[in-house]
């Protein structure tokens, strides 16, 4: 059975002392709570030991936004994937479509980057999706196939098994414009289809496939019931617990 996920991605949001008082709300708010799906947060890097320090990390999970796609050295402000397992987090977001559009990463970048992720314990939410010209042009598929093959399909089926997609339409992206419930299954089912086929049947029914773009809990209900949507990646709505409970609620 595949992992039912929500996880929360801050972005370049709240202070450390914002953060920490976010983190905290959240864990009193899942206390003693029974939650039907995993909870994630992706702070900045600076929050990650303080906030996995101060939350119960068997309720809710603690990721980083990237990491670096080198294992140590001479590479000034960059942090490691080992330095963010040694924070007490467990997953590693990669590939977001603003890391992609803004900081030049490239499928080759997110390939050594997944790796590096892998190798240090970390679960990879790795984040797909086309921009709007594409989706206007009728070629998303071939675009998160693409991202996938290219960034991915080196992986050994034990390794991809370890991996969460996340489908993210960079159109959909806080801008408040959510796919349809019917584009989300449609595409997602696409994705699975494309896992099946390089790794088989059981890999693809195990791997947990997100929707990220607008997702709030408004909607969450609705995406979520498609077969092939596993969860939620939730950016605006991850900021304030009153916005992200609801999202986590709507798996029931
Ligand atoms: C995101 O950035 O991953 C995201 C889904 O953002 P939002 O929910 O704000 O559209």
């Amino acid at each position: 059975m595949r992992k039912k996920i929500v996880a929360g991605n801050w972005k370049m949001n709240k202070t450390l002392q914002e953060g920490l008082e976010l983190a905290k709300e959240l864990d009193a708010a899942l206390a003693g709570k029974a939650i039907n799906c995993d909870v994630v947060i992706g702070t900045p890097f600076i929050h990650l030991a303080s906030v996995a320090s101060a939350i119960d990390t068997t309720k809710i999970g603690v990721a980083s936004q990237n990491c670096a796609d080198k294992v140590s050295g001479a590479y000034t402000g960059e942090i490691s994937a080992s330095m963010v397992a040694s924070t007490g987090a467990k997953y590693v977001i990669l590939g977001h479509s603003e890391r992609r559009a803004y900081y030049g990463e490239t499928t080759a970048i997110l390939k050594e980057k997944t790796e590096l992720v892998l190798a240090n314990g970390l679960t990879p939410i790795f984040c797909i999706g086309e921009v709007l010209e594409e989706r206007e042009a009728g070629i998303q598929n071939q675009i998160v196939k693409n991202q996938i093959e290219e960034s991915l399909f080196g992986l050994s089926a034990e390794d991809f098994g370890k991996i969460v997609l996340a489908y993210e339409p960079v159109w959909a992206i806080g801008t408040g414009k959510t796919a349809t419930a019917a584009q989300a299954q449609e595409i997602h089912e696409y994705i699975r289809s494309v896992v099946a086929g390089k790794y088989g049947k059981e890999v693809a029914d195990n791997c947990s496939i997100l929707y990220g773009g607008s997702c709030n809990g408004a909607n969450a209900k609705e995406l979520f019931a498609n077969p092939d949507v596993d969860g939620g990646l939730i950016g605006g709505a991850a900021l304030t617990v009153a916005a992200f409970m609801p999202i986590i609620e709507a798996w029931g």
